[in-house]
């Protein structure tokens, strides 16, 4: 059925007769959002659209050949990654392309449709046939089927219907429009590059191709791209609040990015003093997790004045171990990937930084790596909040029965993953870092079950006993 998770990246060009080379190059910058797939479609002179798609990198699916066939000064991109059996279908690699009674149309998203079922199921007793499992589909039947004579006034119309997370980018034959969801879920970026306008989900994609970073797409927002790069914006769905995912911060974007109003580096490094600030022990070394816990680790050593040293080292021919759709190949990724360095950790008291902690798996081996190497206590810390629930709004969490904090106490995970001691930032620790003035703005879902929206799912209250105990409870 339609609505499975999944992350993603996107990138749009308008207006350079090098567009798929930009977005190639914008894509491989966005590559740690998506690692299963991608695809470029951009469209010529005469309409048409072309486009290619491929599982696996970026860097693998795409030759200068290819590229070069994909002519045109206008076009999108798609990093994805997602987690059920149906990822695999090619039918599921995005840009979608599809024809409307207005012309050629391609799509990209990032987010997850929480309606997208329930339309599905409407669209299909009044006879709308799929072709992918994709919620992105649902988007693509209700444009081609609004009787509004513009295709931006469809737009509009689709935005009053779906709900959910979508920041989202629509190529036509003489316009890219970027839109995000009223909550403003998931980061979306534009940036200038002469008159050549760009549209990408993260800042990072920008910098790769000299791109100036203008704004962020506002939340509830479409912006119209002309060929020429003068753009004109529409707000027509508003929402009760703001919403952007605290887990982008926290782990899902790039460092170097700077997304909702923040640079991410920044943002990482605070959580990591307040960490430090909140559950410090007595240690020799502090060490990172590589890569997402690094900024977190140097922000904890610098605030308790300890050194940090390297402690583990990853290989970096190896993608991430979690993008990984199945557990087998989950856990033979952890041993893969990271080694750890004898001579920073025998006979020594060592606090271990990761940004967060989801089924256990890696904790449980890394800690295990660690003594093995010759730590004399391991005390690990989380630089965010024990993740009890699922992401229904683009960030692929597991069912609340495999996430490890939905159904033990601190003190059973602690045992559980073999830790001296261990610690979580706390929801308090994570507003402080993410600033006063911000914090409000943020979902928080996936650590307290508190979601901005209707999910579109049936919760149940407790998780699937896989451990057993009642799990943590967050106060947000
Ligand atoms: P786990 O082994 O299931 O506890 O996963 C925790 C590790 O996976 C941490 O080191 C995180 O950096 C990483 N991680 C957390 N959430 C995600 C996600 N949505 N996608 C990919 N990696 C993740």
């Amino acid at each position: 059925m339609a609505g499975f998770r999944e992350e993603c990246g996107v990138v749009g060009v308008m207006g350079d007769p090098e567009a798929a080379k930009l977005i190639y190059l914008g894509l491989y910058a966005l590559q740690h959002r998506g690692q299963e797939a991608a695809g470029i479609v951009t469209i010529n002179e005469t309409g048409a659209l072309q486009g290619h798609k491929a599982f696996g990198l970026v860097g693998d699916g795409f030759t200068a050949d290819i590229l070069s066939r994909l002519e045109g000064r206008s076009g999108i991109g798609h990093n994805r990654y997602s987690t059920t059996g149906a990822s695999r279908m090619v039918e599921n690699i995005q840009p979608f392309s599809f024809k409307t009674s207005l012309g050629s149309v391609a799509i990209a998203h990032n987010g997850n449709l929480t309606n997208a079922d329930q339309i599905r199921v409407e669209l299909e007793s009044q006879g709308s046939i799929f072709q992918s499992t994709s919620d992105t589909e649902v988007f693509m039947h209700l444009l081609a089927k609004s009787t509004q004579a513009q295709l931006l006034d469809r737009i509009v119309e689709v935005m009053g219907k779906v709900r959910g997370a979508y920041s989202l980018v629509l190529l036509t034959k003489d316009r890219l429009f970027a839109l995000r969801d009223p909550y403003g879920f998931r980061p979306l970026v534009l940036g200038r590059r002469g008159d050549c306008v760009v549209v990408a989900s993260e800042t990072c994609a920008l910098e790769l191709i000299d791109a100036e970073f203008e704004r962020e797409i506002a939340p509830g927002e479409i912006v119209e791209i002309f060929s020429d790069g003068f753009i004109r914006s529409y707000y027509p769905v508003q929402s009760p609040r703001k919403a952007f995912c605290s887990f982008e911060p926290i782990y899902f974007a790039r460092p170097d990015s700077q997304i909702f109003g923040e640079e991410i580096y920044s943002l990482r490094k605070r959580m990591g003093e307040c960490l430090a600030r909140e559950s410090h022990v007595d240690a020799d070394v502090v060490i990172a997790v590589p890569d997402s816990g690094v900024p977190m680790a140097l922000g904890y050593a610098a605030e308790v004045k300890l050194p940090m040293e390297l402690g583990l080292v990853r290989n970096h021919y190896v993608g991430r171990t979690f993008i990984e759709p199945s557990q087998s190949i989950r856990d033979f990724g952890v041993k893969l990937k990271l080694n750890p360095v004898g001579s920073t950790l025998r006979g020594k008291r060592v606090i271990v930084v990761d940004d967060s902690l989801v089924r256990g798996t890696t904790s449980v081996k890394i800690l295990r790596m660690l003594r093995k190497a010759g730590a004399k206590e391991i005390h690990l810390r989380l630089g965010s909040p024990p993740i009890t629930h699922s992401c229904y709004f683009g960030v692929d969490t597991p069912e609340r029965g495999q996430l490890l904090a939905a159904q033990q106490t601190v003190e059973q995970i602690r045992d559980f993953i073999g830790a001296d001691t261990l610690a979580f930032l706390s929801p308090e620790g994570l507003r402080q870092a993410l600033g006063a003035s911000n914090a409000g703005n943020y979902c928080y879902g996936c650590f307290s079950g508190d979601y901005p929206e209707a999910t579109g799912q049936k919760i149940s209250p407790q998780p699937t006993d896989r451990l057993g105990g009642p799990g943590l409870k967050a106060g947000f």
